[in-house]
């Protein structure tokens, strides 16, 4: 049972509209054209809004779109026919007033549509359906309590699988037992280790695309002892300094970040590949043979098929990921295009490539694009206003850099005038209390106190270790409050996604406190497993918020920029994920090396 099918011109004007129940639609298909066919993620065509399920067909030779929508619950085999059999239906009934440019309002499309829509019913029936197999018929009826005890000393696996060895390895059997059908897992890891082992001795294991995931734990760092400040500049501040130890400030970092944070700058080749395709007409000496210039022999008439930008999209997706975009992103964006270019009708001159690249380039830019306004400073200012300290709190895993680029932000803000306290609630790591003391006194002796009518600039609020972190945390903003300190800047303790407990804390932590911006500090280096990371850290904000609205990630510091070269995928992993802009990008080691991103910049060096 559908509730709507609407079809409308990209434009945004209503061609032709049914709807089967009172209820009002607008906010759902308002919501899939805003975070779907505005933001460039057509990839899927299924979008979920509330109770309902929306799915959507874009013709991009009349630049359409056909949404139908119905309650998620309903399982609607036909749904995907349907909206293609409607879509044929339509055009081929108007298509001369759609050449014609004339989008009249009163198609009579009524009697078509039902057709089309009693067709498809029939079809569904008359589909073999699968069947859920009973309990009865399951091998988990057969199973009884006493037989899913696992007795000490004997193995599990054993139950179930054998593996017979020969003497070679390569050439054991695995044999299934006939109770075995829930442990085809187990059976598959056992071939695959077979596999393994056979491959290991032949050729060294190829790097698959979703890298094993490493518990990350920070290295202890050495005491360097009478450093004095020679090391001013460099940010790795692991332990504390005796605190008689005198501190000389690099002058030159002064005044440097004071306004709004500088753009990225990304380093690029004067010609990009695009220029290499806009002149593939030109004597081959005088190109440089770039990835797109195979396909500069591809020029269309016709409209585009998913067939003909097949060989131009696979292409694109392994520069993607070649440029560290993580895999599943990389198809999802080359999908999304696809979609938005099927059926477009190429001018004589255009080729598939340059098409199809302009195409994700533009999704790129849209996608770094933050879609609200993020400016600190003037959040700051509001807060001051409103009598309250500005908080915000930064979460991550270990070792991305949390603290380092905590204390660069830091810097900025009191270059911009801003008094911080800085609230010590990773409380479990050894050294992290004595890295963010070093900080502020380095912090301090930069911005003398004299120079601030006698305030000091930066405070720690920290409470040791071991102690409950969001109650520090909240500790520390009544201080804050109290002593009219403008910003308070959380550091949390680094967390692996799946550490449940952990990322429970850190969910109470921000639940409790309410700052203004939760910032997720990620590595550009990561690749795969930025994804993991924000999906995870996400999750299990709202999961344990116990809220209806539970307060997610709302930026991003992207660090360790100056790292990468132009791999700079993780930037566009990081924001398709979490919908949220990269608010910071950490470029090196000193106070000053903290950049606001630049989409175009980011996206040039991601192309070429
Ligand atoms: P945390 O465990 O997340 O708090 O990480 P730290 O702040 O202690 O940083 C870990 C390491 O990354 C230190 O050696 C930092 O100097 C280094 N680091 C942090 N940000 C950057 C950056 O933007 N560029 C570079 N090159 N190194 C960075």
């Amino acid at each position: 049972m559908l509730d709507l099918f609407s079809i409308f011109s990209k434009g945004g004007i209503v061609l032709w509209c049914f709807q089967s129940t009172s209820e009002i639609f607008s906010p759902s298909v308002n919501a899939l054209i805003r975070s779907v066919i505005l933001q460039e993620r057509t990839g899927n065509n299924t979008f979920n809004h509330n109770a309902l399920s929306l799915q959507y067909k874009l013709d991009n030779e009349f630049e359409l779109v056909f949404v139908v929508a119905y309650q998620r619950i309903l399982q609607l085999s036909y749904v995907d026919k349907f909206l293609n059999d409607v879509h044929l239906e339509f055009r081929d009934k108007y298509k001369n007033e759609l050449q014609g440019g004339r989008h009249i309002m009163d198609f009579d499309f009524k009697a078509s549509f039902d057709k089309v829509l009693r067709d498809c019913e029939k079809w569904a029936k008359s589909q073999p359906k699968i069947q859920m197999r009973s309990f009865e018929d399951s091998q988990k009826s057969k199973k009884t309590v006493a037989s899913m005890i696992e007795r000490k000393g004997e193995e599990k696996s054993k139950k179930s699988v054998k593996i017979v060895e020969n003497k070679n390895l390569t050439n054991g059997k695995v044999e299934e037992s006939p109770e075995a059908e829930d442990d085809v897992i187990a059976l598959n890891r056992a071939k695959l280790a077979q596999k393994l082992a056979s491959k290991g001795k032949k050729e060294l294991p190829k790097k698959s695309p979703k890298s094993p995931k490493v518990e990350r734990v920070k290295q202890p760092r050495v005491w360097e002892l009478g450093g004095g400040a020679r090391d001013l500049p460099a940010l790795d501040r692991g332990t504390d300094r005796p605190a008689d130890c005198d501190i000389t400030p690099d002058t030159q970092l002064i005044g440097q970040m004071t306004g709004a944070i500088r753009d990225l700058e990304v380093e690029s080749e004067e010609s990009s590949s695009e220029d290499e395709v806009e002149h593939s007409a030109q004597p081959a000496a005088k190109k440089s043979g770039g990835m797109f210039s195979i396909f500069k022999g591809l020029v269309g008439s016709k409209a585009l098929t998913e067939e003909s930008m097949r060989p131009v999209l696979d292409k694109l997706q392994d520069h993607l990921i070649g440029k560290n975009v993580a895999a599943d992103i990389a198809n999802k964006l080359c999908d999304s295009v696809a979609t938005k270019l099927e059926g477009k009708v190429l001018g004589t001159f255009d080729s598939v490539a340059k098409t199809v690249k302009a195409t994700l380039t533009e999704s790129l830019v849209l996608i770094l694009s933050p879609r609200r306004r993020v400016d600190i400073l003037r959040d700051c200012m509001h807060a001051k206003e409103q009598g309250r300290p500005y908080v915000a709190a930064f979460c991550g895993v270990n070792g991305v850099g949390k603290s380092t680029n905590l204390a660069k932000i830091c810097f900025w803000l009191i270059e911009n005038d801003m008094s911080v306290l800085i609230a010590a609630c990773d409380t479990f790591r050894a050294g992290a209390v004595e890295q963010l003391r070093t900080h502020t006194r380095h912090l301090n002796a930069l911005h003398p106190e004299a120079k601030h009518h006698g305030r000091k600039m930066v405070q720690l609020y920290e409470k040791g270790y071991g102690k409950d972190a969001a109650g520090i945390a909240m500790e520390a903003i009544r201080y804050a409050n109290d002593s009219k300190i403008d910003v308070v800047l959380i550091d949390t303790a680094g967390r692996m996604q799946d550490n449940e407990p952990l990322m429970r804390a850190l969910a109470k932590l921000i639940k409790v406190n309410e700052p203004d911006m939760v910032l997720f500090v990620g590595e550009a280096l990561v690749g795969n497993e930025a994804v993991d990371q924000l999906v995870k850290f996400n999750q299990a904000l709202a999961d344990h918020s116990s809220s209806t609205n539970p307060h997610v990630i709302d930026g991003i510091v992207l660090t360790k920029f100056d790292t990468i070269d132009d791999k700079v995928g993780a930037a566009i992993s990081m924001t398709y994920i979490t919908g949220q802009p990269i608010v910071f990008v950490g470029t090196g080691q000193t106070y000053t090396d903290l950049k606001a991103l630049n989409a175009k910049a980011v996206v040039h060096a991601l192309m070429k």
